[in-house]
């Protein structure tokens, strides 16, 4: 999967996703991040961005030239790589499809190459989107200050159910939403800690019983943290 981010802060995009798992993967090739910065596609002499609203009201609106030639620029260097993947353009946005497990998966199965734009400011030119966006999708009801961190959670979550991102240690089958129902819960050494003693079933070694008690376990869970998760025939809540 190549993903492609249009970004006043590269860097900051850059950081965030050159470390650990998705670092890695970039390295192993497993997936590609680049980053491109769109101030360095504005004719204007001095790079502006961005520019006042028509109409009036509050604050700056990042101006669609500069995001365009940002774009042509993004599919110039896919030329130059060789790469003609199935492509799919996002405008990182509070108006969007809200992020979720299954958009994650959608996105992964359906497209090799997902071109990430970034707002900040009071957010974007509407032509812009209009022009070459195939969707908005957004991390939550609530507002940030830019893309970028949404961007970096979407590259994050659709990158990690892509081949090759994930070793068989760190596979995410059994994963809290990806399973259906929240994950059961974990433990590792000390057996005893702060009074608290790992259930004896998982010290057993009896893996018929430790698959039933996980599978209890996650659904107890699930009742009580996230009823909506539950299928209809198991949301009775339990004694
Ligand atoms: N004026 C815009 C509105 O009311 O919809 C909000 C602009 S916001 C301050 C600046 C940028 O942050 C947006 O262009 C978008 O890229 C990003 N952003 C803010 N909240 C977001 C969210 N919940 N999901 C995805 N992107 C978000």
């Amino acid at each position: 999967m190549r993903f492609d981010i249009m970004t006043l802060f590269p860097d900051l995009v850059d950081r965030v996703l050159s470390e650990s798992i998705i670092g890695r993967a970039q390295k192993s090739g497993a997936c590609t991040v680049k980053t491109f910065n769109i101030r360095d596609y504005s004719d204007d002499k001095r790079h502006r961005v961005d520019d006042t609203p028509y109409g009036g009201g509050m604050g700056m609106l990042m101006a669609a030239p500069p995001i365009y030639n940002c774009y042509r620029a993004v599919l110039d260097d896919q030329l130059k790589d060789g790469f003609d993947g199935r492509r799919h353009v996002v405008y990182l946005s509070p108006a969007g499809r809200v992020l979720t497990q299954s958009v994650a998966q959608e996105l992964a199965d359906k497209y090799d190459n997902l071109i990430l734009l970034c707002g900040h400011y009071e957010g974007v030119d509407r032509r812009i989107v209009e022009e070459i966006a195939d969707e908005e999708i957004s991390l939550g009801d609530f507002v940030l200050t830019g893309g970028e961190i949404p961007a970096c959670v979407l590259v994050d979550c659709v990158a990690r159910l892509t081949d090759g991102v994930l070793s068989a240690a760190e596979c995410y089958e059994n994963e809290s939403i990806a399973s259906g129902l929240l994950e059961y819960p974990q433990y590792t050494r000390p057996v005893e800690w702060h009074g608290m003693k790992v259930p004896d079933v998982l010290l057993s070694g009896d893996h018929k019983k430790i698959d039933e008690w996980r599978h209890e376990a996650a659904l107890e869970l699930t009742r009580r943290q996230r009823p909506d998760l539950l299928p209809p025939d198991e949301d009775k809540p339990q004694g």
